[in-house]
């Protein structure tokens, strides 16, 4: 088919910080002032510089390259008690190499850098290497954006305990020392009795200090005042606060009794934001991981099944190339994933759809996201198969397409069945003019048709006369061939639109759909008789035939079919009885029911409250199991004088008297309370079937009726199945939808009665949720009737047709009930077919309930 090549889909980038945190970059927060000095700088000088700018670090450059740094830190190394310490140059105490980090890395990465590298300060470089700035753990902490954090923790949970405190007395070069030993860098500073107040000595005052070359110093003239402190419970963002405020890196923590019991510096603060980041990222990643996990796990399930599937399926990308088949896409087509990856779907068309095919199909993947459909595609080995087929449109999270999957189930054998059925049950072989079936139905539509234009129409009834003669006396092929030719000539007399069929042996009828006037059949009947009266060459011989017609005409001789055909039929009677080789026209005296009619509508008047109405049951045999799968429920009328009347004889007059949904709504509920007291006695239960005539449910009530009926007599619904008939598919198809759809919802299942008798549209029965259908009798009787049709009974055409019918219900999906199963010879033909059950005089005629009851245990198959 032809796909489409769109724009290649977009490729989203996947952020890589966990969520929340702060990604600003370094360069945005670091000091850009940059302090240095060349390597031969004295110490002093170099911490005066430091102390005098407020910076906490200096840069050492040489030729134009930082080669090392001096931090507050490194002050604790000099050496207080020798002189010549302060004179030292940088070089000999500076850190080297200078850790960097680059400008555009994250505040995030940078708390990582601090705390691997053990450092303070980070040198923040260019892409290129140049120095742009420092960054130190107070930029960090400082920075906007993490308050958050430091909200959700207090000082307590971070601050180092047993904090170091030194008297004030201690020298200073002892109070470094002790700093340096600690491994900390601050202590508090206590004063003896009645001295000075709490002070703090930290780093950052022995840098002071050596800048001012003051060695004999003491701690508690060193250290800071006044002493800042925060409560233990504060949260570290008042810490902070605290640091910001005050421009200090360390703070006395005071528990509640105001006693110090720890101290808090800046580092402590930025490991709490690295271990904040860490547990999230780590957080983010595990998240991912499973998402990742289970993804897999959805995919690999996914993938096994699309492997393992019995229907072929095809993924195409947006731009119209196939990305992946499965191993059923290469059993079907030929092709083997490794030839049809990359290349378009259209190597399988097969030419048979045209153009606006593909643009309906392309509409509604537009619109509606997927198509599904019959599509004719080619194998590789070049043979056309036709395929069910259905497309969807896969989307991404944005809305764009960006695949189609595509899965097809080959159909081919099933429309071969349909083709099949097709042919053999409404052609008759001989002349390949319709059957009896065929006409039947075109005779309705015709009718139907010429009611909605207020016309008439004609059907003439024709029987070649003493025909069984020339059988008799040439043989059955010169039979065929006049029987053959005749059909020719009769085609020749008659329009386009009108229907010639054969519906016995030499019985044919004619169908004039395009009559002004109805007198006008009688110029057709007369131009018939003469066509068919021409000699014939039989075998070199000459051979007259003459025939004999009979004429009726809808709607005034009848409105039905069946009655049409028998007005006509009766009318070519008494041609041939006044003398063959001429035409009659119907005349209503032929009919005597019509008198009839009239009493029986008088005495079916208050039939069902005089409890007249009865059902008698009908065996439905399981072939497979040789027991009962069910019964068939049918009415009966039990008259007082004429004793039991079947159906055929009443019902079409309460039909027409508008009784029919009041019977059959008593049928139902005497059918449903039946059998649940059939279960209730311990019989195994059954399913019911019950038959609904398109009267019932032209109400659109019967899912109401059915469901109120169900719950009044408290039968299960699995054990209820409604019979429609085929001729209410056709008539009225979205009815029957309908309908089934609602008998689906409730649990109840349909069959298709009298499957068969009309054309009925075969797509129809594989969209409908329909459970099984019932093959016609006229089937069941074809299988050992001699027709002279080559029908055999067993390996005859009407035995192929029944096959190919029960075939054509299994790939549907349905079950194959025959109907009317009266000799031996037809189990055997339709057990060898595969039918499902079976139904018939055979087995069982409908019986009473009563009588039914003695069949509930027994093996009813027939010895074959
Ligand atoms: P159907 O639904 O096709 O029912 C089968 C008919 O074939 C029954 O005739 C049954 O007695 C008859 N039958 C069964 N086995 C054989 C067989 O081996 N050979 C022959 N020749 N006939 C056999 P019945 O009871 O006279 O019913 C005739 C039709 O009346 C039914 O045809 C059905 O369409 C209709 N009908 C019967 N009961 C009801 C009902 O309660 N409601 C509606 N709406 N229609 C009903
Ligand atoms: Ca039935
Ligand atoms: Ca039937």
């Amino acid at each position: 088919m032809p796909w489409p090549s769109a724009a290649a889909a977009d490729v989203s980038m996947v952020e890589s910080s966990p969520p929340g945190f702060p990604t600003r970059a370094v360069g945005e927060i670091a000091t850009r002032e940059l302090l240095s000095c060349p390597p031969g700088t004295p110490i002093a000088e170099a911490a005066r510089r430091m102390a005098q700018s407020h910076h906490s670090s200096i840069i050492v450059v040489e030729d134009g390259r930082a080669v090392g740094i001096w931090t507050e830190r490194d002050a604790l190394c000099v050496d207080f008690a020798s002189p010549g310490g302060f004179d030292r140059p940088i070089r000999e105490v500076m850190t080297s190499p200078v850790r960097t980090i680059d400008a555009d890395a994250s505040v995030s990465e940078a708390g990582i850098a601090f705390r691997d590298a053990q450092v303070r300060h980070l040198l923040v470089v260019d892409a290129d290497g140049a120095p742009v700035g420092m960054l130190s753990q107070t930029d960090v902490v400082l920075n906007h954006g993490v308050e958050q954090y430091l909200t959700l923790r207090d000082v307590r949970s971070v601050m180092s305990r047993s904090p170091v405190l030194l008297a004030a007395s201690l020298p200073l070069a002892e109070a470094a020392g002790r700093l340096r030993a600690e491994g900390v860098e601050a202590a508090i500073v206590l004063g003896g009795e009645g001295e000075a107040e709490p002070g703090m000595l930290t780093e950052r005052d022995l840098v002071r200090l050596t800048a001012e070359r003051r060695l004999d110093a003491t701690a508690g003239a060193a250290a800071s005042r006044p002493l800042v402190a925060v409560a233990a419970r504060a949260p570290l963002l008042s810490a902070r606060n605290l640091f910001a405020k005050h421009g200090i890196r360390h703070l006395a923590v005071r528990g509640d009794d105001g006693a110090f019991v720890g101290l808090l510096s800046f580092s402590d603060i930025l490991a709490t934001l690295q271990y904040e980041y860490i547990a999230q990222l780590n957080a983010t990643l595990r998240e991912r991981d499973e998402a990742l996990i289970r993804s897999h796990q959805d995919l690999f399930l996914a993938r096994a099944v699309i492997e393992a599937s019995l229907e072929g399926v095809m993924i195409v990308d947006a731009q119209g190339r196939i990305e992946y088949v499965n191993p059923a896409f290469t059993r079907l087509t030929g092709w083997g994933a490794d030839e049809v990856v990359g290349r378009n779907p259209n190597i399988l068309q097969s030419g048979r759809q045209d153009e606006a095919f593909y643009a309906a199909l392309w509409a509604s993947l537009a619109e509606k996201g997927h198509w599904q459909g019959e599509i004719w595609n080619r194998r590789k080995t070049g043979e056309v198969f036709a395929e069910w087929l259905s497309i969807n449109a896969i989307r991404d999270g944005q809305g764009r397409l960006v695949k189609y999957a595509a899965i097809f189930s080959d159909i081919t054998e099933r429309k071969q069945h349909e083709e099949e059925v097709r042919s053999l049950a409404y052609v008759d072989a001989l002349t390949g003019l319709p059957n009896r079936r065929l006409l039947t139905d075109r005779l309705a539509q015709a009718m139907a048709a010429a009611h909605r234009h207020g016309r008439a129409l004609a059907v003439m009834f024709l029987d070649l006369d003493l025909f069984k003669r020339i059988n008799d006396t040439f043989g059955h092929d010169a039979g065929d061939k006049v029987l053959t030719e005749t059909a020719a000539r009769l085609r020749a007399c008659v329009g386009e639109g009108d229907t010639v069929a054969r519906i016995g042996g030499d019985e044919f009828v004619l169908v004039l759909t395009d009559l002004d006037d109805p007198a006008d059949a009688g110029k057709v009947a007369e131009r018939t008789i003469a066509a068919v009266k021409a000699p014939l060459d039989v075998a070199g011989r000459a051979v007259f035939v003459t025939t004999s017609i009979g004429i009726a005409v809808y709607p005034s001789d009848a409105e039905g079919v069946d009655d049409l055909l028998r007005c006509a039929d009766l009318a070519m009677y008494q041609a041939k009885q006044g003398g063959r080789n001429g035409f009659q026209v119907y005349a209503p005296a032929l009919n005597a029911r019509s008198h009839e009619m009239v009493t029986v509508e008088n005495r079916l008047r208050g039939a069902l409250e005089r409890g007249e109405f009865s059902l008698a049951y009908q065996v439905k045999l399981d072939l497979t199991t040789g027991r009962m799968a069910g019964a068939e429920a049918l009415i009966r009328w039990n008259h007082p004088e004429h004793g039991v009347v079947l159906p055929a004889d009443f019902l079409p007059t309460v039909e027409r008297m508008g009784l029919m949904p009041e019977l059959g709504e008593w049928v139902l509920r005497e059918a449903c309370r039946q059998n649940r007291s059939w279960q209730e006695r311990g019989l195994p239960p059954i399913r019911t079937s019950v038959n609904v005539s398109p009267y019932q449910f032209r109400s659109a009530e019967l899912s109401e009726t059915v469901s109120r009926v169900l719950a009044e007599t408290g039968l299960a619904a699995i054990h209820l199945e409604l019979e429609l008939t085929e001729a209410a598919l056709v008539d009225h198809p979205a009815r029957v939808a309908q309908a089934v759809e609602q008998m689906n919802r409730l649990g109840v299942v349909v069959a298709i009665d009298d499957f068969g008798t009309r054309h009925s549209c075969l797509a129809a029965l594989r969209t409908l949720p329909i459970h099984a259908v019932k093959i016609d009798r006229t089937f069941i009787a074809a299988l050992d009737a001699d027709d002279g049709n080559g029908g055999d009974g067993v390996g005859g055409r009407d035995a192929d047709l029944l096959r190919a019918i029960v075939a054509l219900c299994h790939a549907l999906g349905l079950k194959a009930i025959a109907e009317g199963v009266e000799t031996v010879q037809q189990v055997r033909v339709l057990q060898e077919a595969g039918c499902d059950e079976i139904q018939g005089y055979l087995i069982s005629r409908a019986v009473s309930p009563a009588d039914l009851e003695s069949l509930f245990n027994r093996n009813l198959l027939p010895v074959t």
